[in-house]
């Protein structure tokens, strides 16, 4: 006969592996969320305070990198005023659509799906694109490279798995091979922006150029911190022949806001 105690342990740690009784945000014990498809994704691993608090980057931004303003008052005068890092240095990309912060509940979301191997947050993840990118048009998706190296030891490409689900939400081809990583690079973290810059710099390269001369791509990243790495992205792209690039990512690191 199985008793409780014995019983009680395989299921206990079935369901705490299945459904964490914590929120790994604020540590409180989980409350469903509303019973949709995500819900059941996000109530493994987060509240619904939590996840209902994500917040979205609104306000006046950059018409090419989407980096908010701290204040309104330039494209009051200047409806198509781009910031000081595109004045400075235009990227090659059209426009980044990155509508949410890198925060909270996004934080440990990343970290789950980049470095835990929940790989099962691509798709809340990747939905959280979906509004932005919505009217756009594009001829192809891919996700930022890894060096093969990186790739082994990661056994999965987080940005290629963010492009899937947008591919498959959009019914656009999704491209995994065209361009890949020249070099192994340095982590990105705690580099600063200059230093990210010539990290990344000729990093990237295009194979079978044919297949995206004159196309619109979108690439996409997990991310969006300094830009560096999309920036580089879009300019091989587009050096490669693409006819427009676009560049997103669910979250962006916001400095000096
Ligand atoms: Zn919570
Ligand atoms: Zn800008």
């Amino acid at each position: 006969m199985l008793t409780r105690s014995s019983l009680g342990v395989s299921l206990g740690n079935l369901l705490s592996w299945v459904y964490p009784e914590k929120c790994r945000e604020c540590d409180v014990p989980i409350h469903a969320l509303k019973s949709s498809d995500h819900a059941v994704v996000l109530n493994r691993f987060f509240c619904r305070d939590c996840w209902e608090k994500i917040e979205g980057i609104g306000g006046r931004c950059c018409p090419v990198c989407s980096h908010p303003f701290q204040s309104g008052a330039a494209l009051s005068h200047s409806p198509d005023h781009v910031c000081g890092d595109c004045r400075r240095d235009p990227p090659c990309f059209t426009l980044a659509l990155t509508p949410y912060r890198y925060e909270g509940a996004l934080i440990k979301a990343i970290q789950l799906f980049k470095y835990e191997e929940q790989v099962v947050l691509a798709k809340p993840l990747a939905d959280l694109l979906i509004g932005a990118l919505r009217g756009l048009k594009i001829d192809l998706v891919m996700g930022v490279p890894l060096h093969p190296t990186r790739l082994r030891s990661r056994s999965f490409n987080q940005s290629v798995l963010l492009a899937k689900k947008l591919a498959l939400h959009f019914s656009w081809p999704l491209y995994v091979d065209v361009m890949y990583r020249t070099r192994e690079t340095l982590s990105q973290v705690g580099l600063s922006k200059k230093a990210r810059q010539k990290n990344m710099r000729g990093v990237f390269s295009v194979q079978r150029q044919e297949r995206i001369s004159g196309q619109c791509v979108l690439l996409v990243d997990d991310v969006y911190t300094t830009g560096a790495t999309l920036k580089e992205g879009a300019k091989t792209l587009k050096k490669a022949g693409a006819k427009e690039v676009f560049v997103a990512a669910p979250v962006r690191m916001l400095f000096g806001i």
